[in-house]
């Protein structure tokens, strides 16, 4: 299959790539992302219980959330389009002694593999990367068991996003190198909600990650309107109360 068949964006993936061999420096491009790891991890295992589930991590770049949710007893796939960060999640998790399966592979060709196989599917600030992200929404429900979960995080889009998520940390802060982000991708909670409706999947809760530059401290809190997660389960087929 070429890339031009297949739900990416060469430019997207070439971003990555570049930067990948330092994924897993906390003082590098990739510091947000080392910097929110903890709140998320948490928020999920609070949520599902990692200890046991197997689960399935989509877009997981070098691997700090696949690895994460490992080292708290999930059975995990990670699966990316980028050779360069599956290559530096696959020595960290070697160098570590965790195991995490990770696969050159789009959510959308692994659901159609595996459909139903995960008790467990993440798909956290890989949306906002992707050309049709509620495909990959729909690949996400595909994976999931009925009465599994799925988690989501992206940004939102409105004023204060851009001025927040792109002018202050890629211009001002210099959190993320510039066109990290673009505008036009960013997603609002109503239309990931939608997707997941779509899909076939309920949303549960919509929670907001938010930066204050002072304190440098990320937290969790009912603000989405920059970061954000977004917790949805696919209903149990058997009709029971879920
Ligand atoms: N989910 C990880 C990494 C986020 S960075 C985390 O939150 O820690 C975004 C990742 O999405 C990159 O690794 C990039 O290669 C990947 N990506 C971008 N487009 C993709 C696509 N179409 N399919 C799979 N992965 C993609």
């Amino acid at each position: 299959m070429s890339s031009n068949d297949r739900n990416l964006d060469p430019a997207e993936i070439a971003k990555f790539e570049e930067l990948a061999e330092r994924w897993w420096d906390p003082d590098s491009e990739f510091r947000p992302l080392h910097d929110i790891n903890p709140l998320r991890l948490n928020y999920i295992d609070e949520r599902c219980e990692l200890p046991g589930k197997d689960a399935i991590d989509i877009g997981c770049g070098g691997g700090l959330l696949s690895e994460g949710m490992a080292r708290r007893g999930a059975r995990v796939t990670g699966i990316d389009l980028g050779e360069a960060p599956l290559a530096v999640a696959r020595l960290h998790a070697e160098r570590e002694g965790v195991e995490v399966e990770y696969l050159n592979t789009s959510a959308e060709e692994i659901a159609a593999e595996r459909p139903a196989a995960y008790d467990l599917v993440t798909c956290l600030e890989m949306l906002e990367h992707v050309p049709d992200p509620a495909a990959v929404v729909q690949a996400c429900a595909q994976l999931v068991r009925p009465g599994g979960q799925v988690f989501f995080s992206t940004i939102n889009r409105n004023p204060k996003s851009f001025l927040f998520a792109i002018v202050g940390a890629e211009y001002v802060l210099r959190l993320l190198p510039r066109g990290t982000h673009e505008y036009g991708k960013l997603i609002r909670p109503s239309e990931l909600a939608g997707w997941c409706r779509a899909a076939g999947l309920d949303v549960r809760e919509t929670t907001g990650m938010t930066y204050n530059p002072l304190t440098q401290v990320y937290r969790l809190n009912r603000d989405v309107s920059v970061n954000y997660l977004m917790h949805a389960v696919r209903p149990d087929d058997s009709g029971g109360p879920s």
